[in-house]
């Protein structure tokens, strides 16, 4: 992790226990309020709007959301 990550947001090692986002590149992960202005942005929800399974597919849109959620 690095020291610009950490300065980012004093939230950041918090968010990164919480989040259960499995797509590893990422380099939102654990700044949420860039992760969900960057998935709002798309018309998507973050990985932790989701289950597990229905996250790992990364498919993050409302209609999906709501197929998981029904
Ligand atoms: S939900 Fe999206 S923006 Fe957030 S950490 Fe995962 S891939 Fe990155």
């Amino acid at each position: 992790m690095t020291t610009k990550r950490r300065e980012a947001c004093p939230n950041l090692e918090a968010n990164l226990e919480a989040c259960n986002c499995s797509y590893e590149p990422c380099g939102r992960k654990g700044l949420c309020c860039q992760c969900v202005a960057y998935h709002r942005r798309a018309g998507q929800l973050p990985a932790c709007f989701f289950t597990e399974a229905a996250e790992q597919t990364y498919d993050r849109s409302f209609d999906r959301f709501i197929q998981t959620w029904s």
